[in-house]
């Protein structure tokens, strides 16, 4: 799960002690009161840690109970990405509930898809379709100016909250969040990734933050509100996903959201690598072969699926990435498998044995699994008439 990225070294404090102690006895209780005191008592000495920068003693304490208490891990990493993405605070001597959201969105193409700084027609665009789908009367949304690759957003949990802050501070003023094009690095090219923008949403404390949730609408609405902002949102970003095709997820919290997209990700991409095969190398689904293995550092990260035209056993063509997420292998390789045979890829191989988790020296492409048993490097059918957008080496 993406959270094990925020498990590094281990510095243990007396903080993180008893971040850990409260964690385990929140995971022990037996009641809500229990709950709602425990929760208090970490969500102050959580937003304190956040607030003075040291986001170091509550890795250090997941790291603790990653190893020995699933649950307390669980409760702990659920608080700190709460207190991370949402606050209270004071606009003109009133309280406010403030929530960092994102917007994801799977996005393929032959050419580089986008990221970084996004059109003021683009971003009054969107702020208008979340003001009138999504957000409840009253709440200041305030979006960030730029759409971001995962590598480009803020990661630790300090550098959430910092990001986060400051988009609640513009959503107090009324402004966009102002983004430095040279804070965000070149993202990994990839044929099919994920893409996010971030939004602020501000309310008055307590009061409803979404449309759905405001006194006198239904609850259900939730479903009318997504489709229409979707639908909304898919034509005010066309000008920003030019040569790409495109699927939006729901406007979620910051962390959540970018679960769903990586969790998206994964079938989009296989869908992504069928569709490009045909496109660039008129290669249609039914005259290919798809290879799927596990592939292990320490222990397995991820399975991976070489797809190539049927009859080669030695060379693939395309090769897609499926994190795990906490699945086991065997469920993903059931699930590749029936992606696959939607996708019209009958010819599906599956070895036993796991591979090394290895990446080419010269590209970082990730090295894939063929037929005949073997881990390599993707590379262009010899009749391929067209040359794909991506340098091959
Ligand atoms: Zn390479």
């Amino acid at each position: 799960m993406r959270r094990n990225r925020f498990i590094s070294r281990a510095r243990q404090s007396a903080d993180a002690a008893t971040l850990g102690k409260l964690a385990r006895r929140l995971a022990e209780s037996s009641s809500r009161l229990e709950d709602d005191l425990w929760q208090r008592r970490l969500t102050e000495l959580l937003n304190d840690r956040l607030a003075r920068g040291a986001d170091a003693d509550i890795d250090a304490a997941l790291d603790q109970l990653a190893r020995d208490d699933g649950r307390a891990y669980e409760e702990l990493a659920d608080l700190a990405e709460a207190c991370a993405e949402s606050a209270t605070l004071d606009i003109d001597g009133a309280p406010h509930d403030a929530l960092l959201l994102a917007l994801p969105l799977l996005a393929w193409s032959r050419y580089k898809l986008p990221a970084g700084p996004v059109s003021s027609a683009v971003l009054d665009n969107t702020t208008t379709q979340l003001t009138a789908h999504l957000a409840a009367r009253g709440v200041r949304v305030a979006l960030a100016d730029a759409i971001f690759a995962i590598d480009q957003l803020p990661d630790s949990f300090g550098e959430v909250h910092e990001f986060a802050q400051r988009a609640f501070a513009a959503a107090a003023e009324g402004q966009r969040l102002k983004i430095d094009p040279k804070s965000l690095r070149e993202p990994v090219a990839m044929l099919a990734d994920t893409r996010y923008l971030l939004a602020a949403f501000v309310a008055p404390q307590g009061q409803p933050l979404f449309h759905w949730q405001q006194p006198g609408v239904d609850p259900d609405a939730k479903t009318a509100a997504l489709e229409a902002f979707g639908e909304q949102i898919a034509n005010v970003l066309k000008p920003v996903l030019t040569g790409c095709r495109y699927r939006l997820l729901a406007p979620v919290a910051f962390h959540a959201a970018l679960r769903d997209g990586d969790r998206e990700l994964r079938g989009f991409s296989l869908e992504a690598a069928v569709a490009f095969l045909k496109l660039t190398f008129n290669l249609e689904a039914s005259s290919l072969q798809a290879t799927i293995a596990a592939y292990e550092d320490k222990r397995v990260e991820e399975m991976r699926v070489g797809i190539g035209p049927a009859g080669n056993d030695d060379s693939v063509v395309e090769g897609v990435v499926w994190p795990l997420l906490g699945d086991d292998e065997e469920a993903a390789q059931e699930e590749i498998e029936a992606a696959l045979r939607q996708l019209g890829v009958t010819r599906v191989t599956a070895h036993a044995h796991r591979f090394p988790l290895e990446y080419c020296d010269d590209c970082g492409a990730p090295i894939v699994p063929n037929p005949a048993g073997h881990s390599v490097h993707t590379e262009q059918p010899e009749d391929g008439e067209e040359q794909p957008a991506a340098p091959l080496h």
